[in-house]
Parts: C-alpha cells; sequence; structure tokens
C-alpha cells in the first residue's frame, strides 16, 4: 500500500494505539517537519452529523489549551470522510500500560503523577473545559527525560456522552472512572474529573480497579451505592493519609468532594512531605464532616435542593430512588433523636418553672436580663484592659504549617494567628508549584509569640521548562516566547524559503538553554505563484502554526491530487481499500483556498489504510 497522507500534509506512519473511538497513529507533518499523532475516527461515526459537528467543537475548544501536562491539540481537519485530530506526539507509554507492567506504584510516584493530572485538570477547568473521561488509558507518560504525565482527550467525551453511548466499547471501558453523577447521566460539573482521577489514583496503588461487575449498569450502580474498600494488606501498605485523599476525592456527593484541583494539589504537596501522618492538612475538618454528615444532610439539603440535588434526586432509574430513600430514613431518625433529647431537657427546667407564678416569673425574667447585662458589661470592660495581655506577648503561640500553601493564603494564614510572613528567597522547585511556600522557619510547632515573623522560601515553579515549539511563528513572537519559557534566544540565521513568508521561523535548535533559530528571507526567486500564507500567528505557540492558513495551503493541493485519485466509494475509510473516497471531496473542495483547507482530500486511495 502507498503512503498515506490525511489533508495533504500529515503522513502516516505507523499505528500506536486504538480505542472505542478511533485509531491514533504516529505521523509526520510535513509542513512543519515534526511529529505528530493523528487519531482518525471510527468509520462508524462519521455518518452521525451530530456527533461529529460535536467532536468538531470540542476538539477546537481543547485546542486553545496549552499546559506542559496536556496534550496539546493542534489541527481538527477532515479528508473525504475520514475525520481526525493531530495531536501532540508522546513517546512513552499510557497509564494502565504501566500499572499493567508494574502491577502498582508506589505511593510517591502515584502522587506525583496525580499531581500532574490535578495540574492539567485546574487549568483545564479553569478555561471551562470538563474533561469527562479521566481513565490511564487518556493518561501518557512522556519518558523524555524525567516522566512528564500528558493528559489526552480533554472534552472529547463531550460529544460521545451526548451521543449514542451505548455502540461505544471504549465508552462502556470508562465507566470504571465514571463519577456517581455521571454514572446516573446528571449534570456534570469540574469535580467529576476529580472523582475520576480518585479511581486513577487507586489503581495506580491497589492495581486493580475498585468497583467491577459484569455490567456497565452493575459497575455504575456500585459507584453510587458502593464506598470503596481497601483490604487489609493495602491498609497497612498504603499510608493512611494517602487513602484519605482517595477517599475525599471520591467522595459520593459532589458537595463533600475536593472543589478543585488546587486544593488537592495542595494536599497531595503536604502529604509527600508528611506521608507517615494520619491525616492530611484538612482532615480534622474533613472528619468532623464526616462525623456530621447526616446533620449536614439535613442543613444542607433545602439549599443545595433546588439545583444540584433536586436534579440528581429527580428521575433516574430504580435505583436511585433507593438511595434518596436512604437519605431519607436517615434524616427521619436524626430528627427524631434530636427532639427526644431536647424534650428530656426541656423537663427538667419546666418543673419548677410550671409551680412559680406569672408576677414571679416576670421579676425572674428582669432579674435575669439585669444580670446577664451587668455580666456583659463585666466581660467587656475585662477584655479591654486585659485582652491585649492576655492574648498578646504573654501567650504563646504555636508555628503553623504554611509549607505547599499559596503565599497569599500562608500570609493570611498567619496573620490570623498574629504572625507576620517574611520571603527570605525565591527557588526553583519542581515539586512545589510556583508562588507556594518550599519551607519556613521557623518550622511546624515551634513556639512563638505575638508579632513574631516566620521566613519563607517561595517557589518559582520549575525551571526544568519545556521548550517552546516557535516554528511557524513570527520572528519577534518566537523570541518573546522563548524568552517567557525561560529560554535564551541564541543564533538567527535566515534562509530562502517558499512556503513561508519572510519573517517566519523555519526551525529551531536547542543548545544548553538557547534556542538558535532559522529564519525564512522569503523566496528565492519569484517562479511560484502559489505561496501558502503564513501561519496564524495570533493563536498559541503550538496550535498557531498548524491551523488555519497552513491547512489552507494544503487544501490547494488537495484539489490536484485529490482530483487525480478520486472515487466515490461510500466505505473507503473503514474498508481499507486503496480508493479512498476522500478523493472526490478534495477534487471539488481543494481547489477552495484558506479555511477549507482541511477539506481538501488529498489522500485519496489510501485514506482507507489511515483508518484500518
Ligand atoms: P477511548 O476510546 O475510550 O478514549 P483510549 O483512550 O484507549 O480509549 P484513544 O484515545 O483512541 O483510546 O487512544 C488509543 C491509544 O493511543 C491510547 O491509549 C494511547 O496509548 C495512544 N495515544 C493516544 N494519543 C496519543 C498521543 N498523542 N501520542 C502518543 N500516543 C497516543
Ligand atoms: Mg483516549
Amino acid at each position: 500500500m502507498g503512503e498515506t497522507i490525511l489533508g495533504n500534509r500529515y503522513k502516516i506512519e505507523k499505528k500506536v494505539g486504538e480505542g472505542g473511538m478511533a485509531y491514533v497513529y504516529e505521523a509526520k507533518d510535513n509542513l512543519l517537519n515534526r511529529r505528530v499523532a493523528v487519531k482518525v475516527l471510527r468509520p462508524e461515526f462519521v455518518d452521525d452529523q451530530d456527533f461529529l459537528k460535536k467532536f468538531k467543537r470540542e476538539a477546537e475548544a481543547v485546542a486553545s489549551l496549552s499546559h506542559p501536562n496536556i496534550v496539546n491539540v493542534y489541527d481538527v481537519g477532515e479528508d473525504g470522510k475520514v475525520h481526525y485530530i493531530v495531536m501532540e506526539y508522546v513517546d512513552g507509554k499510557n497509564l494502565k500500560e504501566i500499572i499493567q507492567e508494574e502491577g502498582t506504584l508506589d505511593e510517591y510516584t502515584a502522587l506525583d503523577i496525580t499531581k500532574q493530572i490535578a495540574m492539567a485538570l485546574g487549568s483545564a477547568h479553569k478555561r471551562g473545559i470538563i474533561h469527562r473521561d479521566i481513565k490511564p488509558h487518556n493518561i501518557l507518560i512522556s519518558n523524555e527525560g524525567r516522566n512528564i504525565v500528558k493528559v489526552a482527550d480533554f472534552g472529547i467525551a463531550k460529544a460521545v456522552s451526548n451521543s449514542t453511548m451505548t455502540n461505544i466499547g471504549g465508552v462502556i471501558g470508562s465507566v470504571h472512572y465514571f463519577s456517581p453523577e455521571q454514572a446516573k447521566g446528571k449534570f456534570v460539573t469540574n469535580n467529576a474529573d476529580l472523582y475520576s482521577l480518585g479511581i486513577v489514583l487507586y489503581e495506580m496503588l491497589t492495581g486493580k480497579v475498585p468497583f467491577r461487575g459484569e455490567t456497565p449498569v452493575a459497575i455504575a450502580l456500585q459507584h453510587i451505592n458502593d464506598d470503596i474498600e481497601f483490604t487489609e494488606e493495602e491498609k497497612i501498605r498504603i499510608p493512611q493519609s494517602v487513602r484519605t485523599i482517595i477517599k475525599k476525592l471520591t467522595e459520593k456527593n459532589t458537595m463533600d468532594r475536593y472543589q478543585t484541583a488546587e486544593e488537592l494539589i495542595e494536599d497531595i504537596e503536604y502529604i509527600e512531605k508528611n506521608i507517615d501522618l494520619d491525616f492530611i492538612k484538612e482532615y480534622d475538618d474533613f472528619a468532623t464532616k464526616h462525623i456530621d454528615e447526616r446533620n449536614l444532610n439535613t442543613i444542607a439539603k433545602p439549599r443545595i435542593m433546588p439545583s444540584s440535588i433536586a436534579d440528581i434526586d429527580g428521575d433516574n432509574g430504580a435505583y436511585y430512588d433507593g438511595e434518596e430513600e436512604e437519605e431519607e430514613y436517615f434524616d427521619e431518625e436524626e430528627e427524631e433523636e434530636i427532639p427526644k433529647r431536647s424534650r428530656k431537657r426541656k423537663k427538667k427546667v419546666k418543673k419548677p418553672v410550671k409551680e412559680e407564678t406569672p408576677k414571679m416569673r416576670k421579676i425572674l425574667k428582669v432579674a435575669a436580663v439585669l444580670l446577664s447585662l451587668v455580666l456583659v458589661a463585666q466581660i467587656f470592660v475585662f477584655f479591654k484592659l486585659f485582652g491585649s495581655s492576655l492574648f498578646g506577648s504573654g501567650e504563646s503561640i504555636i508555628a503553623p504549617n504554611v509549607v505547599g500553601m499559596q503565599l497569599d493564603r500562608a500570609r493570611s494564614t498567619l496573620e490570623a494567628k498574629g504572625l507576620k510572613l517574611e520571603v527570605s528567597s525565591e527557588e526553583y522547585s519542581y515539586s512545589v508549584l510556583e508562588n507556594c511556600i518550599i519551607s519556613q522557619d521557623p518550622v511546624e510547632g515551634t513556639e512563638l509569640k505575638e508579632g513574631d515573623t516566620i521566613t519563607v522560601v517561595v517557589s518559582k515553579g520549575s525551571n526544568n521548562k519545556s521548550e517552546p515549539n516557535v516554528v511557524g511563528m513570527s520572528l519577534s513572537r518566537a523570541q518573546n516566547m522563548i524568552q517567557s519559557s525561560g529560554f535564551a534566544v541564541g543564533d538567527i540565521t535566515y534562509e530562502f524559503s517558499s512556503a513561508y513568508k519572510e519573517g517566519t521561523v523555519l526551525s529551531q535548535s536547542n543548545e544548553d538553554g538557547k534556542i538558535s533559530l532559522v529564519v525564512s528571507k522569503g523566496e528565492d526567486t519569484a517562479n511560484k505563484p502559489t505561496v501558502p500564507e503564513q501561519p496564524d500567528d495570533n493563536t498559541d505557540g503550538n496550535t498557531g502554526g498548524s491551523t488555519g492558513g497552513n491547512t489552507g495551503g494544503s487544501g490547494n493541493e488537495g484539489g490536484s491530487s485529490g482530483g487525480n485519485t478520486g472515487d466515490s466509494g461510500s466505505d473507503g475509510g473503514s474498508s481499507g481499500g486503496d480508493t479512498g473516497d476522500s478523493g472526490s471531496d478534495g477534487g471539488s473542495s481543494g481547489g477552495d483556498t484558506g479555511g477549507s483547507g482541511s477539506d481538501g482530500g488529498s489522500s485519496g486511495g489510501d485514506t482507507g489504510g489511515a483508518t484500518e
């Protein structure tokens, strides 16, 4: 079979994986001369217009994300009937493979991976993108240098979940990681991703998913009803602090769960330093919450009912009705208990009062009011006179821990205790997030006095930044990007280029953090009238270079080659035949320039091979 080129640009090299929805290939972007991963939708989806629209929209939304822990999406396109997404190629393995090979991961590795995933989630959530399909298959671990975790397939599940879910084997596989609210098919918020991440963390540590069953429905029911259990061996092997994180991640009620990825990161960083402690930073609070859960339910319910709970409780399936009944049962029990207790108390007080005359009661009441007024006044005067010395320099204050906290939060924590914070230095740190505290002096637990100062070292983040890809950018933008990523601009040399307009970066090379650039000086001679437009310079580095104008350029060429090979076979994508269906599409749309470039099918005969 000849070579397969999608969009007249992406040369398919080899298949690297497949899921329920798509095949993933390693490919070469001929235009930008770089390795990419191309995800090609399975042929059974290409006729579902609704699905395709959502698939494309989500992929485009994700293309706006740019984060070291997120697999960059460079381009979304179609070549005849072949629909594809072009992504950053991650050289490594997915987390499922790693778990299968290793059995279980140690807690430090598992926490580090969890933290990197949380960073990706935090960044996406801030931009309003929920992943919806966090599972080990979508976590890619690059083995270039240190292990960098990259999360793939952001938001793509949204297209799927709205579509015909039951047809998609891969999505059914995801049910092991679905949050209860997803399992119920209900409204999903950011921390559904955190629930799934909790399941992933559990799996990294135990080598298995917590809920297994014969059918997706059986598994979904367990997410909704069952608690995550650890065996006795696991309880000994996995520190309590880490198990607590899993518990807080996988709370059934979204309100009891971590609310943001940042909260989770903060706790992970705390326990990374205190792994053997039996608590995480907010564990006391957390534990209290649990002890009082039933009370909290009765208090919180009316407040939540109109929106989320009402929505969740609403309609779905017998299994959930069961749960609701159970909750109500608890509430009733609690309500019954409280009146019983207060009735007893009332009885004791009421007895003597009943024997008093109304007049006496009045006198007593006035006396009580007067007495309490006097008491309040006395307390007020007392605190005015002695308050400051009581709670002031005389009283010792135990230094709290602020390591791992964000600087602002650390400052307010100390100020609330009457202490001051001073930044002694800023340092690079791999493990501590930028602007968070690396260390403190004096350390937690030291006795201090009001007004004392704790000096802290603040993180400047990791200096092990990944090299930005500036190929396709204008020189000035590339220079800015390089500097803002913590690298230096090295030599700049110029070369003729017919593909790139003058001033565009053609290639880059890095030597000891200095990135040298080769920049286009335009065409050598004016003998080629069809110069592709320059890549869109306004979008982010990685996505900019690959979309828009460039694909437009390939559309141009698609017009000719697509036309040559075109045949209107309806199932070229699935049959893998050598005569693709995209040729005819390419022939017609290829003539268009600009934005419709991705329609310009050039691969004609070979696209079938790509989806095989
Ligand atoms: P699902 O269809 O439910 O999403 P999945 O995530 O396993 O399941 P795909 O997203 O199609 O399926 O990915 C298949 C495999 O291809 C992944 O498990 C991963 O190993 C590999 N893969 C995906 N994206 C990339 C990439 N950008 N770079 C390298 N390998 C990748
Ligand atoms: Mg995937």
